[in-house]
C-alpha cells in the first residue's frame, strides 16, 4: 500500500536520539538569528512529501517477504530533490525525515541547484543474497518511481547501497519510462554514466574540510593525529587520502570493533586487510579497542564517519579531540553540541564536511545531461573550489553571528533557501 502525507512529526519528538528533533532544534536557533517569520519556518522545517511503501520480495527459499520502504522529499525549492537511499534494519521514518532535511541544507550550503530527499528500506542486507537485494531494489524503485526523475528526485548511494544498487534503479526506472535515463540516479558505475571521482568524493570532501579547519587552528598535517570512526566509503577513503597527505591515522573501526596504533596505521595495508578478511579485527601492528572506547582515544582530530548519534551527552565529556569533522550524517546529538562549544572544540558539521559526495553527484547529473564527461582532474579541482568556498562562507557567517560552524552552516543554508522561497512565492 502506498500513502502520501505531510509530516507533523517534529511536534511529537522529544528525545536526544531522534535525529529529526536534533535537526529541528538547530533549525530554530538559526531561524531566530535570521529573524524568519513563523509561517516561513513551518514551511521550511516540514517535509514536503513522504512516501511509505510496502515492498514484496520473492526470497531465494521461495517465500514471499514484505519490506517497508520510504522516500521523503524534504524541500524542492532550490531544484530536484537529491539524496541517498539506505538499506538497514533500524531505518525509520524520523531518521529518513532528518536525513532528507539535512540534504536540503547540505545542497544549499555548497550552492547546488538541488533540494533535499532521502530514502530507506528496513532490511538487513548482510543476510540477503545478491538476487534478493536486486529484487528488493527493483520493486522499491517501481513503488516510488512516480516521484523520481532527473527533474524531480535523484537518489544516490548511502549506507549499504552502492554503484550496483544505482545501476538497478537506473535500469528499472528506464525500463518503465521506455528510454535510458542515466540522470535519474548518481553514484552509478562509470560504464552507465557515472562520474570519475564520485566514489572518493565524500572522503575527499572530508579531507578538504579537515585541512581548512586545521589551517584555522594553526596545525600542520604532519603534526596531526586522527581517529576515524568507520572504514567504509567515507571513513576508509577519507583516512586513505589524509594518510597520503601526511596525517597520522591512529585508529579506524568497523561495526565489530576498532584498531589503534598511536604511532600511526599503514592505512593502505589496513584497507587491503579489511577487503580480504571482511573485518579489521586481527590486523597485525595494532591493538584491538572496543568501539565505545575508540571515540575517547587521545587525538587531535576525530572523524565520526559511521552513523547517527555517536557523540552524545553520555560520552562527549570524554572526547579529547580539538577538532571533529563529521563524515557521517548526524553523528553529534543536540545536547552534545553545547558541551563541545563550551569546551572550545571546533566541529565541522555534517552538512558541510560530508558535502563532497553530493557535490560530485551534481557533477555526475550535469555530465549525464550534457552527455559529455569530464576528466578526474576537472572533477577534483571543481570539488576543491566548491568545498573551500563553502567552508569560507560558513566560517564568515559563523564569525559574523558569533556562533559555532554548525549554527553558521544552518544560517547560511536556511537563509539561501528562504531567499529563493520568497522570490518564488507561495503557490495558492
Ligand atoms: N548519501 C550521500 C549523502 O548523505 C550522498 C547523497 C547524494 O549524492 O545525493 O550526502
Amino acid at each position: 500500500m502506498t500513502t502520501t502525507g505531510t509530516a507533523t512529526a517534529h511536534q511529537e519528538l522529544t528525545d536526544e536520539f531522534n535525529p529529526f528533533l536534533a535537526m529541528a532544534k538547530r533549525f530554530e536557533i538559526a531561524s531566530d538569528r535570521l529573524g524568519l517569520d513563523p509561517g516561513l519556518r513551518d514551511v521550511l522545517r516540514t517535509p514536503d512529501r513522504e512516501l511509505s511503501v510496502s515492498v514484496p520480495v520473492l526470497m531465494d527459499d521461495k517465500t514471499l517477504k514484505v519490506f517497508t520502504g520510504y522516500r521523503v522529499q524534504h524541500n524542492w525549492v532550490l531544484g530536484p530533490c537529491k539524496g541517498g537511499i539506505r538499506f538497514a534494519p533500524d531505518v525509520n521514518l524520523d531518521e529518513v525525515r532528518a536525513l532528507s532535511a539535512w540534504m536540503t541544507w547540505k545542497c544549499s550550503v555548497v550552492g547546488l541547484p538541488f533540494g533535499g530527499g532521502k530514502g530507506g528500506v528496513i532490511c538487513d542486507p548482510r543476510e540477503m543474497s545478491k538476487g534478493e537485494l536486486e529484487r528488493l531494489t527493483r520493486r522499491y524503485t517501481a513503488s516510488i518511481m512516480d516521484i523520481l526523475g532527473p527533474d524531480r528526485d535523484v537518489p544516490a548511494p548511502d549506507m549499504n547501497t552502492n554503484a550496483q544498487t544505482m545501476a538497478w534503479i537506473m535500469d528499472t526506472y528506464s525500463m518503465h519510462v521506455r528510454s535510458t535515463q542515466t540522470a535519474v540516479v548518481t553514484g552509478k558505475p562509470l560504464a552507465l554514466g557515472g562520474s570519475l571521482g564520485r566514489h572518493e568524493a565524500t572522503g575527499r570532501g572530508v579531507m578538504i574540510s579537515a585541512r581548512e579547519a586545521l589551517k584555522r587552528l594553526g596545525m600542520r598535517p604532519e603534526d596531526t593525529k586522527v581517529v576515524v570512526q568507520g572504514s567504509g566509503n567515507v571513513g576508509g577513503i577519507g583516512a586513505l587520502l589524509m594518510h597520503r597527505e601526511g596525517y597520522t591515522i591512529t585508529s579506524l573501526s568497523d561495526m565489530y570493533g576498532s584498531i589503534h596504533n598511536p604511532n600511526g596505521l599503514d592505512v593502505p595495508n589496513v584497507l587491503e586487510f579489511l577487503a580480504e578478511k571482511g573485518k579489521l579485527e586481527g590486523f597485525p601492528d595494532a591493538e584491538a579497542v572496543p568501539n565505545a572506547v575508540q571515540l575517547e582515544l587521545p587525538c587531535d582530530v576525530l572523524i565520526p564517519a559511521a552513523t547517527e548519534n555517536t557523540i552524545t551527552s553520555k560520552n562527549v565529556d570524554k572526547i579529547k579531540a580539538k577538532l571533529i569533522v563529521e563524515g557521517a550524517n548526524g553523528p553529534t546529538t543536540f545536547p552534545a553540541d553545547s558541551v563541545l562549544d563550551e569546551r572550545g572544540v571546533m566541529v565541522v558539521p555534517d552538512i558541510l564536511a560530508n558535502a563532497g559526495g553530493v557535490t560530485v553527484s551534481y557533477f555526475e547529473w550535469v555530465q549525464d545531461r550534457m552527455g559529455y564527461f569530464w576528466t578526474e582532474e576537472v572533477v577534483n579541482s571543481r570539488l576543491e573550489q566548491i568545498m573551500v568556498k563553502a567552508f569560507d562562507e560558513v566560517d564568515e557567517v559563523a564569525k559574523k553571528h558569533d556562533v559555532s560552524l554548525r549554527i553558521g552552516s544552518y544560517i547560511h543554508a536556511i537563509g539561501r533557501v528562504a531567499e529563493v522561497y520568497q522570490l518564488r512565492g507561495s503557490f495558492a
